[in-house]
């Protein structure tokens, strides 16, 4: 078995910071050694990794990402191949992508359907949720089979009426089913059916940039549909995850709910930390690279964000990496923003970003590996596998450096998109070398790894439930 040595770093988990010594033997850590003036230590291994100034991280882990996702005629531009390579380059190890039911197909097809896109195909580690668009007396059933597979968090909307959308009723039918296996249902809070009727509106009257997809998706929509959700699921007895939330009003319906002791549990993405409606509002067609569900909000937003990061009303970030190129894909809404394929490119900068996060000030430092890494290994059963740097777990390590300064671009990411939504952001931090399972992928600018060494992740329930 080959043995990996990495020396000098600082050890970053959820729970402190350590000075300590990291032996990799093949895909798991062996051993994590703290130094100490006077103690004398020496091993070898096969390579030798200097971390010396660094932190050395659990890699990162995306449970909210979609690659190669058709959607409105189109479809997203990552594949799960260099969608999981960008991930590499940016720190993360793990991600969990959602499989999609199209209306009147099994959801055990299309688990079927996604392994075969990603297997053979991921650079690093991989899971599935399962998007359910089709409840009835089959799909139902087939979701304890979708348990079995390793599969237990299923994704529902409330949003886009005649594709994903499920009305209450559904909703509550899918909640009892998963409460009866401790599954945890992902729900898309925004109110679909009023949101249509202000787009038809804004359309009728001429109004068709960009930005007229944030001003007809208002905030209180996406407080009301999370605050139904909330109920629904406390009816139904059944755990929920709020993804991609983006604003107060909901945020507030998710520390009352977390108050009152329900099982809920919610996460932001970047985007809403760090862009608002002003850049949808760009001019000449360019707020479309900013379209996406729910929508960028006022700056005012990010402060409550921010917060709800810090005191766990918010539990995790991940991406809702969802890329369209602005040529070609999102120029199909030039006239009709509501024809603009929602979705932003970002599984390559969360690490990133969150970081610049923790050199603001904003956040601390432990608390960025626990929403970026930790969290998500709990809330989506991979934990201790995943999301912490101890002796059994997975060799996934990434050696960061926090001095290190980066200006990020479309010239530069490694996402199949032709534009970057953070383009000319200079931030402080980078990743220096990222393994997974034991292997290099990333090293010192250089992409070292290969195509499906990647594997597929059975995941166990949530962590968080008793
Ligand atoms: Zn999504």
């Amino acid at each position: 078995m080959s043995t990996t040595l990495i020396t000098g770093g600082t050890v970053v988990t959820a729970s402190g910071t350590l000075d300590a010594d990291v032996l990799v033997e093949g895909e798991k850590i062996a051993m994590v050694l703290a130094r100490r003036p006077g103690l004398e230590v020496t091993m070898t291994a096969d390579r030798l990794i200097d971390a010396t100034g660094k932190y050395v991280l659990p890699g990162g882990i995306d449970v909210h990402t979609h690659m190669e996702m058709p959607f409105g005629g189109t479809s997203s531009a990552d594949t799960f191949e260099t969608g999981t390579r960008a991930a590499a380059w940016g720190g993360t190890t793990t991600i969990v992508d959602f499989a999609v039911q199209a209306k009147g197909t099994s959801l055990l097809a299309t688990l079927d359907k996604w392994h075969a896109k990603a297997d053979g195909n991921c650079a690093i580690d991989y899971g599935f949720h399962m998007i359910v668009s089709d409840v009835n007396d089959t799909t139902l059933k087939e979701m304890d089979a979708c348990i079995e597979a390793g599969v237990n968090s299923f994704k529902m909307f409330m949003a886009y009426p005649g594709v994903f959308y499920a009305t209450d009723g559904e909703i509550l039918l899918a909640m009892q089913q998963a409460a009866r296996s401790g599954a945890t249902v992902m729900m898309h809070a925004e109110n679909g059916i009023a949101i249509d009727q202000l787009v038809a509106q804004a359309l009728a009257a001429g109004r068709t940039d960009p930005v007229e997809h944030g001003l007809t998706r208002p905030p209180e929509l996406e407080g009301e549909a999370t605050s139904r959700a909330i109920t629904l699921a406390q009816v139904a007895n059944c755990p929920l995850y709020i993804v991609h939330l983006s604003a107060r009003h909901a945020l507030e319906a998710v520390a009352q709910a977390r108050d009152t002791g329900q099982n809920v549990f919610a996460e932001t993405c970047p985007q809403y930390l760090f862009l608002s409606i002003d850049d949808l509002a760009r001019p000449d067609f360019e707020g479309a690279k900013f379209v996406a569900s729910p929508p960028l909000r006022p700056k005012d937003h990010q402060d409550s964000l921010w917060r709800g990061l810090r005191t766990n009303d918010l539990s995790v970030v991940s991406t809702d990496h969802c890329p369209f190129c602005f040529k070609d894909q999102k120029e199909l809404g030039r006239g009709d923003f509501s024809k603009i394929p929602n979705g932003m490119p970002g599984v390559e900068h969360r690490m990133d970003l969150l970081h610049a996060g923790v050199a603001a000030g904003r956040l601390p430092l432990t608390r960025w590996v626990e929403v970026a890494s930790t969290t998500p290994a709990r809330m989506f059963g991979l934990y201790p596998r995943k999301g912490v740097i101890a002796a059994g777990s997975d060799a996934d390590i990434v050696i960061y450096d926090p001095q290190a300064r980066q200006t990020l671009s479309a010239a530069t990411h490694h996402m199949n998109v032709d534009y970057s939504a953070y383009e000319g952001l200079e931030i402080t931090g980078r990743v220096v070398t990222t393994l997974s399972r034991g292997r290099v992928v990333i090293d010192d600018g250089t992409y070292q790894g290969s195509t499906g060494h990647g594997t597929f992740l059975a995941r166990g329930l949530n962590q968080y439930l008793l």
